[in-house]
């Protein structure tokens, strides 16, 4: 039987395998170049043979500030890991950040000028998720570059489905904060907490299953009345298979495998519905070229989970370079895991009825027990103002799966639009008025005008 650790241990390994085996023949067209069978020389960036990417350096950036916060997500601190790698190649195999996409190159570049040295506070961080909204939340920001980080998200969250799909969403918005991108995530992240809720052993015969369970994501349905939506996008690819049988019958040669963040997860979820063991799977997805690496650690996160450690092949577990990095990250997880930090709804309410007290000293006497209280209730108070702009204007009472989306960032640009401060001509001393600046308008006056001015179009 395969454990949950095993699937744990399975899905971080595997991001790392794979992206290792995709490197090499990252960039490079299908059928260019000779078949992939093992790890080989990244000509690339002149890498080892077993020398895995960004993909996984990301992965493991993410997984570690999930345990070193002991499994409480802070958003701060996962950028300022990000911003670690890209600068002095943390959790890096060479130990410098050798690649890295240009979205994410573009938020991380924000983020360093908003976030200082220590500690910033939520209005900063809000702030500056409010600029990388406008900035890259457009459809050609619509890279792979938080998919490919995601799998600690349904690893650590597994218990809480609802939790893993809001945390999913929150940990691609600092670099990719497109709805395409949020979907993606959210299907991925839902893909491998079903499989982690698995109590069968026998994983083959249950891939129908899991089909239908994708099937069933409510960002794969059409979205009718509006179809250039992203559910649509999802769904355009997923709606016209039905049955598990038509989409492995979908040839090869209608799957892109390039960096558009939809294209990947297909590309993806085809070389996994279509073999039947994790190195075939691999090799599969890896000879498909293109963003080889990327596609890779996507398979690699999902496949893994769904076959466990034990069935990754050896000779690719030993023959990782600086496999020391992934193997201490991994174990974090798993003892976080194993900590049951998050075991469910009984620990979440608890947590609530801690935190309520100081808020609304009333609550404190109604005992839990009595008055349902959602998980996503129980989030500290000061994760959920991390974003405001993402989270919806009346949280549901009762947990709703999945969380609704934030609305289109370009709504923001109205809302911006609207308050009493010129924003077209920075070039001009702003005159001293004695009439005091309202204060909850006081930052975007002082800093809104130097990036909105800075930008393209
Ligand atoms: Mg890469």
């Amino acid at each position: 039987m395969t454990t949950t650790s095993s699937r744990i241990r399975g899905s971080l390994y595997g991001v790392a395998v794979v992206d290792a085996l995709g490197g090499p023949v990252e960039f490079c067209q299908r059928g260019s170049f000779p078949p992939v069978t093992d790890f080989r020389y990244n000509s690339n960036f002149g890498l080892s043979a077993g020398t895995w990417t960004d993909d996984t350096s990301m992965t493991l950036c993410l997984a570690q500030s999930l345990v070193d916060t002991n499994g409480e997500f802070n958003v701060l601190d996962q950028v300022k890991k990000y911003v670690k790698w890209w600068d002095e190649g943390y959790m890096s195999a060479t130990g410098t950040c050798f690649d890295i996409g240009n979205t994410t190159r573009q938020a991380l570049a924000t983020w360093k000028r908003c976030i200082k040295d220590g500690e910033s506070s939520e209005k900063e961080v809000s702030h500056c998720q409010k600029i990388i909204n406008k900035s890259l939340g457009r459809a050609i920001f619509c890279g792979n570059g938080s998919l490919m980080r995601t799998a600690p998200i349904p690893l650590i969250y597994h218990n809480s489905p609802s939790l893993a799909q809001h945390y999913a969403l929150l940990a691609s918005t600092p670099t990719h904060p497109h709805p395409t991108c949020l979907s993606a995530c959210q299907l991925y992240t839902h893909l491998i907490t079903h499989i982690l809720s698995l109590q069968h052993p026998n994983p083959n015969s249950d891939k129908s299953t899991l089909w239908t369970t994708l099937q069933n994501f409510p960002s794969t349905k059409p979205d009718t009345d509006n179809p250039s939506t992203h559910p649509s996008l999802l769904s355009a690819l997923f709606t016209p298979h039905p049955t598990l049988t038509t989409f492995q019958q979908k040839p090869s040669t209608e799957i892109k495998s390039s960096g558009y963040v939809i294209y990947t997860l297909e590309a993806a979820l085809w070389a996994f519905f279509t073999t039947e063991t994790f190195k075939e799977g691999a090799l599969k997805v890896v000879n498909l070229g293109n963003d080889a690496d990327t596609v890779g650690a996507v398979y690699g996160g999902l496949a893994g989970a769904w076959y466990g450690i034990d069935n990754i092949p050896e000779e690719w577990l030993d023959g990782l370079q600086a496999k020391n990095i992934v193997d201490d990250v991994v174990e974090g997880v798993v003892a976080l895991v194993e900590k049951g930090v998050y075991e469910g709804p009984k620990t979440y309410q608890f947590q609530a009825y801690l935190t309520y007290p100081y808020r609304f000293p009333k609550i404190h006497l109604i005992p839990a027990w009595i008055r349902p209280i959602t998980p996503r209730s129980s989030i500290p108070l000061s994760h959920h103002v991390i974003h405001p702009s993402l989270l919806p204007a009346n949280p549901p009472k009762t947990p709703d799966f999945p969380l609704p989306l934030p609305s289109h960032p370009h709504a923001l640009h109205k809302s911006r639009s609207k308050l009493p401060i010129k924003t077209t001509n920075t070039s001009k001393p702003i005159p001293h008025s004695p009439i005091p600046i309202p204060s909850k308008h006081l930052h975007n006056f002082l800093f809104g005008t130097r990036y909105f001015h800075s930008g393209g179009d």
